[in-house]
């Protein structure tokens, strides 16, 4: 399942239908506090594939030092500009400042992240809203790939706000279909439990640590965690043994993380129509 082909092909759809609307502007804002290495590229990326997709973006940058009051100026002001629809405020941030309060200045409609207590409650009710990048991100490479969910069994593993719980939510909503079990550092028998999976998608940020023998014969391994080791970035999933046995598998890199910026494309454009600045 190859996540940067996905990318691509949901850049240039996003791209052509912003051009067939006669190009009105949709706007992406990101908030960048501090010097964090990985946070930048992030940022980064995102305003790259914004501008593929013809996206207008706006990246603000504040220092490690800045305070809580001035990050929360910052989204505020974001908040109430009509001429941005969707604000990311790049997590995590530095020590000494909440999130918490950052992230409840963003309206539920310009929340392309999905990460707010009201997008998230939204999900959990079923109504409309942003839902989250990076799980947004798995339910499109399963659909594209053509992995059958309906009657299927899944298990999640990592039940983190931002992936693991709305990874249940949205493989067990109702058209998905899938019977779901949330797997996590206390689950004993982790290799049983994920033997019984039609599908896996690991979040547990643990390099390696899904092998072949976690995995049914055909199943789908989907890879979300990203851990630093000294031999680069790897994921959750041991790569090599897994393929042998797996019926389609991400990469890592070039799957679930390309899809958690082309999701949050498709969320700024969705974003721009809820506050009627896009035909729907
Ligand atoms: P988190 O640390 O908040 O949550 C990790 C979860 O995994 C926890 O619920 C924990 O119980 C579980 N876990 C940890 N070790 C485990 C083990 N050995 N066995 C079973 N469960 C275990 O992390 P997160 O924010 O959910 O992110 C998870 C991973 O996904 C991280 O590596 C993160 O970098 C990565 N990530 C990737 C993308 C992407 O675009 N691919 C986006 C977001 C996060």
């Amino acid at each position: 399942m190859d996540g940067n082909r996905l990318r691509d092909e949901i850049v240039a759809d996003l791209r052509r239908t912003i051009e067939a609307a006669g190009s009105p502007p949709v706007c992406l804002a990101t908030v960048l506090v501090g010097d964090d290495g990985p946070s930048q590229i992030y940022v980064r990326n995102k305003h790259k594939k914004a501008t593929e997709a013809g996206m207008v973006s706006r990246g603000v940058v504040l220092p490690a030092s800045a305070t809580q009051a001035e990050v929360e100026a910052a989204v505020a002001e974001l908040a109430a500009d009509p001429s941005v629809h969707g604000i990311l405020c790049q997590l995590p941030l530095p020590d000494g400042l909440d999130a918490e309060s950052v992230l409840a200045l963003i309206p539920p409609e310009k929340d392309v992240d999905g990460l707010t207590e009201r997008s998230m409650g939204r999900l959990v009710r079923g109504q409309v809203g942003h839902v989250g990048c990076t799980p947004l991100g798995v339910m499109r490479l399963l659909e594209r790939y053509g992995v059958a969910t309906a009657g299927k069994r899944a298990v999640v593993i990592g039940r983190s706000t931002l992936v693991g719980l709305p990874m249940v939510l949205l493989l067990g909503r109702k058209g998905v279909d899938a019977t779901v079990t949330l797997a996590h550092s206390r689950t004993p028998d982790l290799v049983a439990v994920c033997r019984e999976a039609d599908i896996v998608v690991a979040a547990a940020g643990s390099a390696r640590m899904i092998t072949a023998a976690h995995v049914k014969p055909g199943a789908a391994v989907i890879d979300v965690g990203i851990s630093r080791t000294e031999a680069g970035i790897v994921g959750d999933v041991d790569f090599d043994s897994v393929q042998a046995v797996a019926g389609a598998i991400t990469p890592m890199p070039g799957g679930t993380g390309p899809m958690t910026i082309a999701c949050l494309l498709e969320n700024t454009l969705a974003a721009a129509r809820m506050q009627g600045a896009f035909p729907t």
